[in-house]
């Protein structure tokens, strides 16, 4: 297996962080001091194509592929790591779930209005008291006639205030194990019952909107579920595959964004009568991320082109997201120390990506679980 990019890919590469340097580096800083979710952006990127990467053409997409998704996520993590976890879990989460386990009727209600940014998706696995151990969920969804009465809470949902609807896993079968007895279903935002939160205060990603949500009696007809009934975990379980891919690639370019800043600042400021960059202490900081990052590059782009071949991957997405999370901290961690004392301060953008690079150790299961995932696949008999 080779990684070496296809001219296509390297096109769309060039074009993406065009587009980010232009439309999003300008504003970035700005979104996360306001704490506001910009929706002025979402137009530009549906014209791009970026608010449909997988989704086929026939409903309005840019029928990419993932490893495609994961460049679109990368560059845009490089300059705000905020649109990049909208990216990633509009595409990635919502939309794909319906896109890899919906009926065909509700391909064509909800795929195209979410290629065109009419409405973002939104994705609720996580509840108050349930979040690794996501099958202990306990929202239920109660079959009454032709509809089904969704009640419970959902916790830290990306777009669970700005979204146009939201997939939700709920517990249609208290009587079977955990993993057995979930269903997920659409949930259109503007449905009687369904609430969200004002958006939670948050230490990064601060430009996303992450909410918890309410669903009291929601009333959702039999066609808004999506996969059959009760299989709802195992699809999540695939649905998460993919996500993680695009995690590992938003913590690359987090990464990378963070040593580019680093490297030249390094060039630029002087101590002891000679640029910083003079330094082996610095030098060795830029050369063992350079050395990682590339190392976890690989690791995504692996695991993306896997899963394009329709090949197993859950191992290697498993990898890719714990390595690449935990070397893009440390790098962002790095390049604020080359940066000194103004590193710290908020006139630089490097104190963004270190905030907003810890979401990639926690969030689509955190380092601790995606260990546990590794550990499991090489245990097994
Ligand atoms: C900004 C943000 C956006 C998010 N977006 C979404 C979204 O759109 N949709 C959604 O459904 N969820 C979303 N999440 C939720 C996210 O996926 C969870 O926060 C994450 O899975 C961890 O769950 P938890 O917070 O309940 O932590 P817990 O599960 O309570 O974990 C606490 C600690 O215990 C450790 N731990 C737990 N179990 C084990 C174990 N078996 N072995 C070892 N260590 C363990 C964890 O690693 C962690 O260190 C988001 C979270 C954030 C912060």
């Amino acid at each position: 297996m080779h990684f070496e990019l296809s001219e296509q890919h390297r096109i769309l590469r060039s074009s993406v962080r065009e587009f980010f340097e232009r439309e999003v580096k300008p504003h970035a800083k700005k979104w996360d001091e306001e704490e506001r979710f910009p929706t002025e952006i979402v137009p530009k990127l549906a014209e791009l194509g970026l608010l449909g990467i997988r989704i086929p053409e026939e409903y309005g997409g840019a029928a990419m592929d993932t490893l495609a998704y994961s460049i679109c996520v990368e560059e845009c993590a490089r300059i705000d790591g905020s649109l990049a976890l909208t990216l990633a879990s509009h595409n990635g989460l919502g939309t794909s779930h319906i896109l890899s386990f919906g009926s065909e009727e509700l391909k064509k209600r909800f795929l195209p209005k979410a290629a065109t940014g009419q409405w973002l998706a939104a994705w609720a696995l996580t509840e108050p008291g349930s979040g690794s151990d996501s099958a202990g969920l306990r929202t239920n969804a109660v079959r009454d006639g032709d509809d089904w009465l969704i009640n419970g809470s959902k916790m830290f949902i990306t777009q669970g205030r700005v979204g146009g609807f939201c997939v939700v896993l709920a517990r249609t079968n208290p009587d079977v194990s955990p993993q057995r007895g979930i269903t997920a279903f659409v949930v259109e935002t503007d449905r009687d019952g369904y609430s969200a939160s004002k958006e939670l205060e948050k230490y990064g990603c601060r430009s996303s909107d992450t909410a918890e949500l309410t669903l009291e009696n929601v009333r959702v007809p039999d066609s808004n579920r999506v996969g059959e009934v009760d299989a709802g975990f195992r699809d999540t379980m695939a649905i998460l595959d993919r996500g993680r891919v695009s995690i590992g690639a938003m913590a690359l370019g987090l990464g990378r964004g963070a040593i580019e800043m680093a490297t030249a600042y390094a060039k630029e400021r002087e101590a002891f009568g000679s640029p910083i960059a003079k330094f082996q202490a610095i030098q060795w900081m830029i050369a063992n991320a350079k050395t990682e990052l590339d190392a976890a590059e690989l690791l995504v782009r692996r695991a993306a082109v896997l899963a394009d071949a329709g090949k197993p991957y859950g191992l290697e997405a498993s990898m890719a997201k714990l390595f690449a999370s935990e070397v893009a901290t440390r790098v962002c961690n790095d390049a604020m120390q080359i940066h000194g004392g103004y590193g710290y301060t908020r006139e630089f953008d490097v104190e963004r990506h270190l905030r907003d690079v810890k979401i990639c150790e926690i969030g689509e299961g955190t380092s601790q679980v995606q260990r546990v995932v590794i550990a499991k696949h090489m245990l097994r008999d």
